[in-house]
């Protein structure tokens, strides 16, 4: 089966980005390798098993359905915990049955999962989530009395591990004090639980920009997504941690590589239009090529004429609108260029390089979204 772009994921980069959080969360702390949304775009099946090798043993997973994703691949030893979807009585047997941690923030997932619990004779291993102030899921301050009465009523099939919360972003100043006031609540909920006996294992609130700007919240657990794929959550908490410390180099490293490969060269007479519509007109006899990648291969539309990539250690342009599966780029001043040749979309080629940061700006989208939208049935494999 011809493939038209493939993805490499870079084990040597992991392993630098983990050293790198590491050195922010301490020895104790547990790490926690967010996983939702197919690893960021970097594919669960790649990138689990080779976060295994490399010594992380603790992952959060949005749903039951990306925990089952995780399980067929894993080695068995590491956590899994669910902090979204897992609501069917099928989807709670399994996972209470493997011992997958989950979140709970509304009471009738919690008598659910108890329920549950009784008849497999198991303890359900919950998270339970505080509304702090995002207003997304939570439990809300008013709820906590009648949580607390049912967990005193249901010990022996609840494992209470952790409490935690979730910040309505972190990674801008702009929010400093909806951020700090969720601390202050999450810290109050806590004491009041602590007051009626209940002390949790796993207090957690941190996420990547939390651990730069406030690194307060690094807790006893973290659940770190963009940063441990070797991008900042903005770029206003890159340049808050370069000139914090000092530093003009990025301590992080992108993972992935994304390439692709010529697929044909033409020539194209001055006072032509080159792809749909009237965007471009050739000013000059050109030179293009064709690159079988388009916007329903995660290149976005929006880099219509945006766009760049790499070819033969050159940066060119796309030229006119990216088409469904296919885009063109400009070589007039490389004519050397040849079908078949490889094309990087995003990473290095021979020391020049297209970040998913300069893209993302290109394209108006954040790092977490184009990264996400890369297709699941591109390839993946791991390089060193
Ligand atoms: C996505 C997510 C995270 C990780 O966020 P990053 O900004 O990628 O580090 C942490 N906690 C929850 C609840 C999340 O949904």
């Amino acid at each position: 089966m011809d493939v038209t772009s493939t993805i490499e994921i870079s084990k040597s980069a992991y392993q630098n980005n983990l050293t790198f959080i590491r050195s922010l969360i301490g020895e104790s702390c547990i790490f926690s390798s967010v996983i939702k949304g197919n690893a960021y775009g970097h594919g669960i099946e790649t990138f689990a098993p080779m976060a295994e090798e490399v010594g992380v043993n603790h992952f959060s997973v949005f749903s039951a359905y990306e925990a089952h994703r995780f399980k067929k691949v894993s080695n068995g030893e590491s956590t899994v915990m669910i902090m979204g979807v897992a609501d069917s009585t099928q989807e709670l047997e399994w996972t209470i049955n493997l011992n997958i941690e989950f979140f709970v923030f509304d009471l009738e997932r919690l008598q659910k999962a108890v329920k549950i619990a009784k008849r497999l004779k198991k303890k359900a291993i919950v998270h339970i989530e505080i509304e702090t102030g995002m207003n997304r899921t939570g439990f809300c301050v008013d709820e906590l009395k009648d949580v607390i009465h049912f967990i005193e009523d249901n010990k022996e099939h609840l494992d209470v591990k952790g409490l935690c919360t979730h910040f309505a972003g972190a990674e801008s100043i702009t929010n400093y004090f909806r951020v700090k006031k969720q601390i202050v609540v999450y810290n109050r909920v806590y004491k009041f639980f602590k007051s009626n006996n209940i002390d949790f294992r796993q207090k957690h609130l941190a996420c990547s920009a939390a651990i730069i700007n406030y690194p307060q919240t690094i807790n006893d657990l973290v659940r770190v997504g963009i940063m441990q794929y070797g991008f900042w959550p903005s770029r206003e908490s890159q340049m808050k941690y370069y000139t914090k410390n000092k530093i003009n180099t990025n301590p992080l490293e992108p993972l992935i590589t994304w390439k692709s490969y010529v697929m044909g060269t033409k020539a194209v007479a001055v006072g032509e239009y080159i792809s749909y519509g009237t965007t471009v007109l050739a000013e000059t006899d050109m030179k293009i090529a064709t690159i079988p990648v388009g916007y329903a291969h995660g290149f976005s539309r929006s880099l219509s004429n945006q766009g760049k990539a790499i070819i033969r250690g050159h940066r060119v342009d796309v030229i006119g609108l990216v088409n469904m599966n296919m885009m063109i780029v400009d070589i007039t001043n490389i004519p050397e260029v040849e079908k078949g040749d490889e094309v990087v979309l995003i990473g290095q080629q021979n020391g020049i390089t297209i970040s998913v940061n300069s893209f993302g700006e290109m394209s108006h989208q954040l790092n977490y979204e184009l990264l996400t939208r890369l297709p699941e049935d591109i390839p993946r494999k791991i390089i060193k």
